[in-house]
């Protein structure tokens, strides 16, 4: 009998281990993919933006991993509420926790409770239709938002802030948002970056695309860029990110009435607001070895809405070695939490790299488990577990409606079936409605 692997998570990085774990084990292991949603596939769905629907065609490849012999879809089955890391890992031979950064790094500034300060995981989950977030108040009603951070993160906040909902009526937008994006008073969207252009993590493809939105123009001010000669020593990639700022120098066609104002060395020091967000005060900054320092110089930006996206962090669990100041768990190179318990994806790296970086991240934590347990299973005791048939009896006896993959493709054709014209689908934004389709 093969190995029996819990893999908790099923975003790129649990997807890219359970296809490792097909592979490397040719299909004798026993692999439960499991969920807290119904709903697979993690941050392609709820995390990638909507309109960047060619990036979510991945899900395919997932889908088929899904189905590969040997591999259990297991949806709507929280760790920590429905069952321990213990209880999994006394269950299967190998555990592995691929639980994504969920939650948003607070800006630890005063006034960063006001209404209107938002993570930008609870944004980008607003509009994305995550269940968590679909009824997050917005407030839209300000001319002005300012987006912290210098990452895409950022960039797909202030873009969908920006775009005029025509553009985003071909996307899997949630109805919810493009409603409030239809009313919304937004004029002004400020970009806030503590360090500079040379320093801003944003890629290529994303910061060009805010050069060709139909109502609204990108701003970089000229003094903000280095000397173009700088530009030599970046790597090529970089520099053509770049390249792109330095186009929005000038401001473009004015008669774009929605500005991306890309607001350099500025690097936020209090929301203000009387009984909401009205301001966001910024200290202009200067670098000093690559490091953000302020000059004491300080400026206002008017604004109703503050979207932090300064990073994630991954949620301690009771069982996982976790480092607070990381902001994940505890690990070796190839994910080793502790015997039998592995991570992999954002919750062993953190939030950094791009979909595909999960890819080789999810095969070194099977060659990881398989190198773990050479000779087979037995030998370390591993068959003798009881694998996904304790899980489901654990499961049956609390009660808890666990969800397989057909039940998603039931899902997925119902959303498919009710979205909008020129639209891939209408995301079922309650876990209780996905339930009672369900039946
Ligand atoms: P990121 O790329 O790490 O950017 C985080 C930004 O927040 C940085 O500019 C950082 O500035 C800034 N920051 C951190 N703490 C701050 C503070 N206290 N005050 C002000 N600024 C602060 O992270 P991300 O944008 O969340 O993206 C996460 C990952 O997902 C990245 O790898 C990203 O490329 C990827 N992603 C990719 C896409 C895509 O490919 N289309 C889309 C979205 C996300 P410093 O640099 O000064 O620390």
């Amino acid at each position: 009998m093969g190995l029996k692997i819990a893999i908790v998570g099923a975003g790129p990085a649990g997807f890219y281990a359970a296809e490792a774990a097909v592979k490397s084990f040719g299909g004798s292991a026993e692999v439960d993919l499991i969920d807290r949603l119904p709903t697979p596939f993690g941050l392609i769905r709820a995390g990638v933006a909507p309109d960047h629907q060619s990036i979510k065609a991945v899900t395919k490849r997932y889908a088929a991993t899904a189905i590969a012999s040997g591999v259990r879809y297991r949806g709507h089955v929280m760790l920590g509420r429905d069952v321990s890391v213990d209880e999994l890992c006394a269950l299967y031979d190998a555990v592995v926790l691929s639980v994504g950064a969920p939650e948003d790094r607070r800006l630890g500034i005063e006034g960063d409770d006001l209404p209107g300060v938002l993570g930008s995981a609870a944004f980008v989950g607003w509009y994305n239709g995550h269940p968590d977030f679909a009824d997050l108040h917005v407030p839209l009603d300000h001319h002005g938002v300012a987006v912290i951070g210098n990452g895409n993160v950022a960039i797909d906040c202030a873009r969908v802030l920006a775009k005029t909902t025509a553009e985003l009526a071909a996307s899997d937008i949630a109805q919810h948002a493009l409603m409030a994006l239809e009313s919304s008073s937004v004029r002004d969207v400020h970009i806030i970056g503590r360090r500079g252009p040379h320093q801003a993590s944003f890629t290529t493809k994303e910061a060009g695309e805010l050069g060709h939105l139909e109502r609204a123009r990108a701003i970089v001010k000229a003094g903000d860029l280095p000397p173009e000669a700088e530009d030599a020593a970046l790597e090529p990639g970089h520099r053509k990110m770049v390249s792109h700022l330095r186009s929005f120098v000038g401001g473009g066609d004015p008669s774009k009435p929605v500005t991306i104002n890309f607001e350099f060395f500025r690097r936020p020091v209090a929301v203000e607001g009387k009984t909401r967000v009205e301001r966001l005060i910024v200290e202009t900054t200067r670098l000093e070895d690559g490091r953000a320092v302020g000059t004491g110089e300080l400026h206002a930006i008017p604004c109703g809405l503050v979207i932090a996206a300064i990073g994630y962090t991954t949620p301690p669990i009771a069982g996982a070695a976790f480092s607070d100041a990381m902001g994940r768990f505890v690990c070796d190179e190839a994910g080793r939490i502790s015997a039998g318990l592995y991570a992999s994806g954002w919750a062993r790296r953190g939030p950094s790299g791009t979909i595909g970086t999960n890819r080789p991240d999810g095969f070194s934590v099977i060659e990881a488990i398989a190198a773990d347990f050479a000779g087979g299973g037995s030998e370390k005791g591993g068959s003798d577990k009881a694998g996904g048939a304790g899980l489901d009896r654990l499961l049956a006896e609390r009660g808890v409606r666990v969800t397989d993959f057909a039940d998603w493709e039931r899902l997925d054709a119902a959303e498919t079936a009710r979205a909008r014209p020129g639209a891939p689908r209408e995301k079922i934004v309650s876990v209780d409605e996905m339930l009672g389709l369900l039946g």
